[in-house]
């Protein structure tokens, strides 16, 4: 399952360290600009990769008990930062712009270098200095203003003085803060190729990565990627990088064949999902037969309604590999979409079982079960569907089949309870209070449902949330 759904926080919380300075001294960039918080795209077999890669390296930097989250954010191009110490997002187009394992561990090494460097909160007291330090000039520089107009005419130039010192202390922070983001940029990837080899990685993918974004190359003359507006590359940095990266003694040491096989899988997973179908049969022609490619043929081929074809896809997929859940999560999905949920329940149980209980499948079997009209069911989906949603909190679609599942049950305290959870989830604070107050009414004073229905009422709107 690859769903596309609004991450609940609100933007003015995730802003990346790079982006900061960007905001004080550029326009702001789009992401920001958006209201409901960037589009994330969830699916478990690319967190799960993701995860891996990034495992080892937080343990190496003393950040495993931080439960750092990867966010995988729904924009085609390259971008990957840290905005609030919890989490490293990346955007699927680092995924798909990453021909190797090692090339993307290279970026989340870089990206483990900020958060353990504490630069967010470095670059935010940074910030605050520099404001400080702005708002002293200008007045000084005010001050000057109003001094030379009042000097008569024994001093005519200190009125131009003060125009100067006006603009100048702008400019001033500015490349004040410029070099510092270059410093920090240094710091994160002298600490990334330090992580790297600590975990026996060659930082030759990293490297590769940010060469590309050099600033005098084709890439950068673009200047439209918001990783190279956000990381600046001057030519210093990139060898200072490879003389670092080289010293490593694992410079030349390759991928494991497996893990790149996972990685070619989950590339071609996003580009099915994501992707444009006459891109996807560019970078997978109909003449490739790896599978890789027959995955991005079969999800290419439910997508756009062909649901026999894929079926008959996907069965060729497991009978390659019979133990990969996804493929079981991909004929579930493809059936429940095609209004099959009875005969989507087998190969979802199936891929609840060999993913070890990933919520977000079980939230797809919970969802196959409720479709299927058939009460016997009600009591297995409640139960699923409550285990799912404790494990994972941010996946509105849990609730949304859980109140289905109560409703049918006839328990609407319950269904209206699910309900507002899933609308606050959602970001729509107006229905989560209006269904979290009628189900209070449901309850009786004081029960856990009644408790958790009164905290979504009571709950602020995120700030700058709107508060409807
Ligand atoms: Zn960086």
């Amino acid at each position: 399952m690859l769903l596309r759904m609004a991450l609940r926080k609100k933007m003015a919380g995730l802003t990346a360290v790079a982006t900061a300075v960007a905001l004080a001294i550029a326009p702001v960039p789009a992401l920001a600009q958006q209201q409901k918080g960037p589009p994330v795209i969830r699916d478990t077999e690319s967190e799960q990769l993701l995860r891996e890669y990034t495992r080892p390296i937080l343990r190496t930097a003393g950040l495993e008990k931080q439960n750092i989250q990867i966010v995988i954010i729904n924009e085609s191009v390259f971008n990957a930062f840290v905005a609030d110490g919890r989490r490293i997002f990346v955007n699927y187009g680092a995924m798909m712009q990453s021909e190797t394992p090692n090339q993307i561990i290279g970026v989340l090494a870089h990206e483990t270098g900020h958060l353990a460097g504490g630069h967010l909160a470095k670059m935010r007291e940074q910030m605050a200095q520099a404001q400080t330090q702005m708002i002293i000039a200008m007045l000084l520089g005010a001050g000057a203003m109003i001094a030379g107009s009042r000097g008569t005419n024994s001093n005519g130039g200190l009125a131009n003085a003060g125009a100067a010192a006006v603009a100048g202390p702008q400019e001033m922070i500015r490349r004040t803060l410029i070099s510092y983001v270059r410093q920090q940029e240094e710091n994160a990837d002298r600490a990334g190729v330090k992580f790297l080899t600590a975990t026996g990685q060659s930082a030759k993918g990293m490297y590769e990565t940010f060469k590309r974004f050099t600033n005098d190359s084709l890439f950068a003359a673009h200047g439209a990627d918001p990783y190279v507006q956000s990381h600046p590359m001057p030519a210093e940095r990139v060898a200072a990088l490879e003389e670092i990266a080289r010293s490593s003694p694992y410079w030349e040491k390759k991928d494991d064949p497996a893990l790149q096989l996972r990685h070619d899988m989950v590339r071609a997973k996003i580009s099915a999902f994501m992707e444009r179908q006459d891109t996807v049969y560019r970078r997978y022609p109909m003449s490739n037969d790896s599978l890789p490619a027959r995955y991005a043929h079969a999800i290419a081929t439910y997508l756009h309604g062909d649901l026999r074809s894929a079926l008959a896809q996907i069965d060729a997929l497991i009978q390659q590999q019979p133990a990969n859940p996804y493929f079981y999560e991909l004929r579930g999905q493809a059936l429940l979409e095609g209004g099959k949920p009875a005969e989507a329940i087998a190969p979802l149980r199936r891929a609840v079982q060999l993913s070890n209980s990933a919520p977000l499948i079980e939230m797809l079997l919970g969802q196959a079960l409720v479709g299927t009209d058939n009460k016997a069911y009600t009591e297995e989906a409640i139960s699923i569907l409550r285990a799912a949603v404790a494990r994972e909190t941010e996946a509105p679609l849990g609730y949304t089949q859980l109140a289905m599942a109560y409703g049918r049950k006839g328990d609407f305290a319950e269904a209206d309870l699910a309900s507002a959870q899933a609308a606050f989830l959602r970001g729509d604070n107006k229905t989560a209070r209006e269904l979290a107050s009628r189900a209070k009414t449901r309850f009786a004073v004081g029960t856990p449902g009644w408790v958790k229905a009164d905290d979504i009422v009571a709950a602020k709107p995120m700030p700058g949330q709107s508060s409807n």
